[in-house]
Parts: structure tokens; C-alpha cells; sequence
């Protein structure tokens, strides 16, 4: 089986700031692209003078326009790229890979996640109103009106020494009864602690929640961004759990700073 993703041209349309830290970015063109209609599907993102995929997740497709929404952090080849002027400006996509799998008698909903989480955490909810959603986020602005209301929000205050308090808050949870599915997204060191506390405390069975790592806190640019793509296709060929290849898909980043 051919790991390689295929690939869509696409050109920048429109820029629109959304909050301090998030910029909308809506994408045309994309001659052939499909979303899966799985509300966490995420594609990779290659910006104009680059090589290497960032990841970012389809916070809509509709029309033939893609929308995604775009963290800006202090320093980033994507951040740095959509902090200016960047309408007109031709990127590449790649095709939707996605992740969102409750179990069918789920009947409610635990989202949990930081600023890059957002985009999934919002679609989830808005596709899935049928069953009671919970969010937890950890943001550094307003983002009040940017979630469906059905949703039962928490909001946290962003990490002042950079230190994040979600694994603390999760650990603290007071689980809702009855069959849901649990989804969380983050900072990968984090992300590792959350799974060892589902599978070990929680007890959790692997096919009700998915943890997974959308960065890895480093100093200056990621080394080499590692696409989850692949692993996650070859990992679903060889049967294995979210839970495993998520693992591996940490795995593998940390690999690429040796
Ligand atoms: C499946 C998936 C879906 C994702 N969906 C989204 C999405 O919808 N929106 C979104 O904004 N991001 C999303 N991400 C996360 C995004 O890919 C990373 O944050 C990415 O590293 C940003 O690229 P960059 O080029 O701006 O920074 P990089 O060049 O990759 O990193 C530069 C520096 O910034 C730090 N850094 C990277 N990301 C963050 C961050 N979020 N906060 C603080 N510091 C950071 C790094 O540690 C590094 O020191 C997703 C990731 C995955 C795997």
C-alpha cells in the first residue's frame, strides 16, 4: 500500500483574524479534494518557500472552500507565514486523514485540548448535537462564541509559566456515567501522561477515547514536522488501536530530535 498522500493545490483566499492567537485561513481551488466527513479529519499544509507539512485540521469544507484555523505562537514556519498578508499566496493540502471513532452506544462526549484543538473540538460538537457534549479548554483568548452552545463548556486560564494544567484537570474528572468517548489534543509530552492515566486509573477501553499529540514543545522550529498520514493508514492496515498508533506517532517525532 502507497503511503504517499495525494496532493491539492490550493491558493490562499481570505485571511481573517478571529481572535489574538487565531487567524482564519479559507482555501480555494483544491481541484479533486474530498473531506472524509469525519469531524477531526486534519490535512497537511505546505506554505509558499517550504518543503515541510504542518497539520491542521479541516475546520470546513463547503463550496469547494477549505477552512482551517490557524494557531499563531511566538515562532513557527506556518506561524510566521500566516502572521502577515498571506492572501493570494499558493500552498499545497493534503488529502484528509481522521481519527473521530465513538463507539456506537456513546451518549455523551468529553472534549478536552489547548488552542489547536479548538478547530476539531468545534466540529465535533457541531456534527455531533445528538449526543451531551463536554468541553474543556485551556485558551489564551475569547473564544466564547466559537463553540456550538449545546456545548457544557469549562474554560481555563492559559498556562502563565507555560506549564499547562490539563493533565491536572483530567485527572480530576468526574465522569460523566453511562458509554461516551473521550478526545483530546495538545502538547504531546502531555498527551503521553493523559494516556498512561486512562489506560492505568481510568481504565478506559482503547476504542472510547483518542489522545493525540498536535505539538511538541521544543525551542525554535520543529526539527522535521512527522506526518501522521501514513502511520495512522499503516497502523489501521495492521489493525491496531488509536491508543497504539497515536503512541507510535509520538514515537516517531521524538525520533526526528536525536
Ligand atoms: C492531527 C493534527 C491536527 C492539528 N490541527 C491544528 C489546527 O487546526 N490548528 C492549529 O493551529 N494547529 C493544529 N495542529 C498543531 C500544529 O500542526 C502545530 O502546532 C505546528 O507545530 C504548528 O506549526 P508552526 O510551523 O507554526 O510551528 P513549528 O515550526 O512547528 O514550531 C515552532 C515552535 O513553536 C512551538 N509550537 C508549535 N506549535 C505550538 C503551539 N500550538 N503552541 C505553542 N507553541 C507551539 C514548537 O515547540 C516550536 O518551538 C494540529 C496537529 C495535528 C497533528
Amino acid at each position: 500500500m502507497s503511503t504517499r498522500a495525494a496532493q491539492f493545490q490550493a491558493t490562499v483566499r481570505r485571511r481573517e483574524p478571529l481572535a489574538d492567537h487565531l487567524v482564519r485561513l479559507v482555501l480555494g481551488g483544491l481541484d479533486g479534494f474530498e473531506s472524509s466527513g469525519v469531524p477531526d479529519e486534519w490535512v497537511g499544509l505546505v506554505v509558499p518557500g517550504q518543503f515541510q507539512s504542518r497539520y491542521y485540521t479541516v475546520r470546513s469544507f463547503d463550496a469547494g472552500e477549505l477552512t482551517l484555523d490557524v494557531v499563531v505562537h511566538d515562532v513557527g514556519l506556518v506561524t510566521e507565514w500566516a502572521m502577515r498578508d498571506c492572501v493570494g499566496d499558493s500552498v499545497v493540502i493534503t488529502e484528509p486523514k481522521a481519527s473521530f471513532d465513538p463507539p456506537a452506544g456513546a451518549t455523551w462526549l468529553l472534549l478536552v485540548g489547548d488552542l489547536t484543538a479548538m478547530p476539531a473540538m468545534a466540529r465535533i460538537a457541531e456534527t455531533r448535537p445528538d449526543l451531551t457534549t463536554y468541553v474543556i479548554a485551556e485558551v489564551p483568548d475569547d473564544l466564547s462564541g466559537y463553540l456550538p452552545t449545546h456545548a457544557q463548556v469549562t474554560w481555563l486560564e492559559p498556562p502563565s509559566a507555560g506549564q499547562s494544567a490539563l493533565a491536572e484537570v483530567v485527572e480530576g474528572i468526574d465522569w460523566p456515567a453511562g458509554e461516551g468517548y473521550f478526545w483530546m489534543a495538545g502538547e504531546s509530552a502531555q498527551m503521553r501522561a493523559i494516556r498512561k492515566h486512562l489506560m492505568r486509573e481510568v481504565r478506559l477501553p482503547t476504542s472510547h477515547y483518542d489522545v493525540m499529540g498536535y505539538w511538541r514543545a521544543t525551542a525554535g522550529r520543529q526539527p522535521r514536522a512527522v506526518d501522521p498520514g501514513p502511520i495512522w493508514r499503516a497502523g489501521k492496515a495492521a489493525g491496531k488501536s488509536d491508543e497504539q498508533i497515536w503512541a507510535e506517532y509520538d514515537a516517531a517525532r521524538e525520533a526526528t530530535d536525536g
